[in-house]
């Protein structure tokens, strides 16, 4: 096809303009002209166009119904990657999660698209392979070589070497003998292919029953959610294992979302014991080779199961047949960072659409899902008890009015009496407390200066192993002032409240011979962890201090005792979810007791013993908490029962902020059934030196809370340069 050629213009079998969604926050898809010599180009090739100065990466779109543009006037794509194209469900998907979290299509699909040295194939490397003709001289290195390369297969050189255990040089002499010839071979597959059959558990009692239920009812090539919901240590692992495997042999891809993946070495080593290979791992911390290697091998199906973080919900799989969501309730799932998403709900809808199984796991499921499962939408695979012999910790309440902690401690005397025991016996201790740092608040003692983020409503946090105090909102540092900047006064700080570090102080001054561990994320990249946590499965340590790292999956076989410092840290905020969030945390680290069979015990830290969360953790009785939460739920209507949407407005300054706020929200039609509170000043009124106002939503379940913000967005005022509007459906943050 030349430049000119009219006569195509208009006819229906050649488009010469496709649509391409590029990665901006434009509303709709850009036009191109399809490149000279192609009469056509597939819906969903990843291609690359000029956008103003710059060349970018974009995604041909779906025809849209538009007014026809005249392709003449349009810039042309200017390459196609030799690159699968994204199928009609993942568009289907990408589309569906841009309308309804109200974020440009362009942006969404961006997420698909992030490893861009991937689009084109994999470079092949050189190899060799047996020319047919042997040497005159077969010195046994020579003869090692030929025994495994004499069959014509094809070999890399440092393969080839490794295998025969001979030195380059044996192969290469041969190669310059003529014995080789040179050929080129696909780069090698990052993990080999999982096998279904590799070494199955063999699973006991309800675990049985759980697996049959799966694989019969639920692995088949139709949408359906089932809910894995059993106590930690009961199996749900190997349970979904056997759901995976299922899925392998019927030819399917799996995805795997597991919450911080980057720490669970542990993990990813059960599933080789399992499969005998590794799955392809995704998750922010991969080096971007890797990173560029697994989306290209997901693409064209060379990898058969991906464990990942929430981001590898957008990957490209090839032929994807099942997504396990593990640890379903986890917040981790929620991004809240340009495109607001759940991936936990994105999951059910990217099954939904390309019609296939998902499996949600979790020792304590959130409340939607728990509704879901109440109304029959979901499947509920239920396992009540721990696997074998490990029976599930005992749990006391400390009530912190009756045993306070020695004067300036954080710690009960019955609770530092149950630590000294387990070490005794040589058995491991962990104290949690959520809280980074060594105190979340430093004042002077003489004027009560309070040490304040200069860009945030935050107080600074002391981090007295990096002699630092710090912004946990935006990562601001300053050395740990020696005077007090408001009145000089040398040596005069205090800290108030505790952080893992205080507690570690604490710790260290009742048992100074104990080996104490603390775990943070702040204390080093995800290596670093990684080896604590091997030197804690090993024993190296007597006491682990940690923040809610620890609570995530790991296995500490030693470890029979958890002591939480402060369990009513996260009742006192204003979110909705609040008591539900504390008994998911508090269940999930006290369950990291006595995984292997020796009596375990936890103990709570409270002030509010009567608590219903309290009350639920000692007694057990999840059942009867989640009946509670779920009636006020309704009551309130509240998600599941209502609908909720949040708007953050902010701007560089106060005024500025609040006015765009009241304005967006007089622009709002009036509609029944849905109302808006604010705007008020959010919890966290300044981030970053950005003045924060919020509006919260709120609708009933049938509500049509997209239309209703699209017209109160379209109608509201101009954004202005300084002024941002982050819209939030679902929100689980409410700072
Ligand atoms: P969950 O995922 O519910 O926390 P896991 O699947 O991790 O439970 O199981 C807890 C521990 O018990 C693991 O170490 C696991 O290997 C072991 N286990 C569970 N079921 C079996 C089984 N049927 N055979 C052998 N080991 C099992
Ligand atoms: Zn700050």
């Amino acid at each position: 096809m030349n430049d000119d050629s009219s006569d195509l213009f208009g006819a229906e079998s050649h488009p010469p303009a496709v649509p391409v969604l590029v990665p901006l926050p434009a509303p709709t898809a850009y036009s191109y002209r399809i490149p000279d010599g192609m009469t056509s180009i597939a819906p969903g090739s990843i291609v690359q166009v000029p956008l103003g100065p710059r060349q970018v990466v974009g995604v041909v779109w779906d025809e849209a119904d538009g007014p026809a543009v005249d392709p003449k006037k349009l810039r042309s794509i200017t390459k196609v990657f030799d690159c699968p194209p994204l199928d009609k469900d993942m568009r289907s998907f990408l589309d569906w999660v841009s309308a309804y979290t109200l974020s440009p299509p362009g942006l969404v699909t961006r997420m698909s698209l992030r490893a861009p040295a991937a689009f084109d194939p994999e470079p092949m490397i050189e190899g060799l392979r047996f020319a047919g003709v042997e040497p005159e001289k077969l010195t046994p290195a020579r003869r090692k070589v030929l025994e495994l390369a004499g069959d014509g297969l094809s070999w890399t050189r440092g393969g080839l070497a490794n295998a025969a255990g001979v030195s380059l040089s044996v192969v290469d002499g041969l190669t310059k003998h003529g014995v080789f010839e040179t050929v080129f071979l696909p780069p090698p597959p990052l993990v080999a292919k999982p096998d279904p059959d590799f070494a199955p558990a063999r699973l006991q009692g309800p675990q049985l029953d759980a697996a049959k239920e799966i694989c019969e009812e639920s692995i088949a090539d139709t949408f359906s959610v089932t809910v894995i919901d059993g106590v930690t240590g009961s199996g749900k692992t190997e349970v979904y294992f056997e759901a995976i495997a299922e899925t392998l042999r019927r030819g399917k891809q799996v995805l795997i979302l597991l919450p911080e993946i980057a720490l669970t070495a542990d993990f990813l080593e059960r599933f080789q014991d399992r499969f005998g290979a590794k799955p392809g791992e995704w998750h922010s911390d991969l080096a971007t080779r890797t990173r560029e290697k697994v989306w290209r091998q997901v693409s064209t199906g060379e990898i058969r199961v991906v464990a990942g973080a929430r981001s590898a919900l957008f990957l490209p799989f090839e032929d994807l047949g099942l997504i396990i969501v593990d640890e379903e309730h986890d917040p981790a799932y929620k991004q809240e960072d340009r495109v607001f998403y759940n991936a936990r709900d994105m999951a059910v809808v990217r099954a939904r659409i390309a019609g296939f199984p998902v499996i949600l796991v979790s020792a304590t499921p959130s409340v939607e899902t728990q509704v879901n499962c109440l109304n029959g939408r979901y499947r509920r695979v239920h396992l009540p008890t721990r696997f074998a012999d490990a029976a599930l910790p005992d749990l006391h309440l400390v009530d912190m009015r009756r045993h306070p902690p020695e004067r300036g401690g954080f710690l009960s005397p019955i609770l530092v009496k149950a630590v000294g025991k387990a070490v005794e016996r040589g058995e491991q201790a962990l104290l949690f407390l959520n809280r980074r740092g060594y105190a979340p608040l430093t004042l002077c003692r003489v004027c009560g200066h309070r040490f304040q983020c200069p860009q945030c409503s935050s107080w600074l946090v002391e981090h007295r192993f990096r002699t630092q105090i710090q912004c946990h909102q935006c990562g601001y540092a300053e050395p740990t002032p020696d005077s007090c900047p408001e009145c000089g006064t040398l040596d005069h700080l205090v800290a108030c409240g505790p952080g893992v570090e205080r507690i570690a102080e604490e710790v260290e001054k009742h048992f100074p011979d104990a080996r104490t561990i603390v775990l943070s994320s702040d204390l080093g990249g995800v290596k670093r962890l990684r080896l604590e946590f091997e030197a804690i499965t090993k024993g190296q340590a007597d006491i682990v201090i940690g923040t809610q790292l620890v609570a995530k999956g790991h296995n500490f076989p030693l470890m029979t005792l958890v002591g939480i410092v402060d369990a009513d840290i996260g009742l006192a905020n204003g979110d909705p979810r609040a008591a539900e969030r504390t008994y998911q945390l508090l269940s999930q680290v006290t369950g990291r007791a006595g995984r292997t069979g020796r009596k375990s015990h936890g103990l709570l830290q409270t002030f509010q013993p009567q608590h219903p969360v309290m009350q639920a953790l000692v007694l057990g009785d999840g059942e009867a908490f989640y009946d509670r939460e779920i009636h006020e739920r309704e009551r309130a209507n509240l998600p599941p029962y209502g609908r909720l949407a949040s708007i953050i407005v902010s701007a560089d300054n106060r005024a500025d902020a609040e006015t765009h706020a009241r304005q967006l929200r007089q622009s709002a039609p009036v509609v029944s059934g849905i109302a808006i509170l604010g705007p008020a000043e959010a919890p966290l009124a300044l981030i970053r030196g950005r003045h924060r106002f919020r509006l919260l939503i709120h609708g009933r379940r049938n509500s049509d809370m997209q239309s209703f913000l699209k017209v109160m967005l379209a109608n509201g005022p101009k954004e202005r340069r300084s002024i941002n509007v982050q819209v939030d459906i679902d929100p689980q943050s409410f700072l």
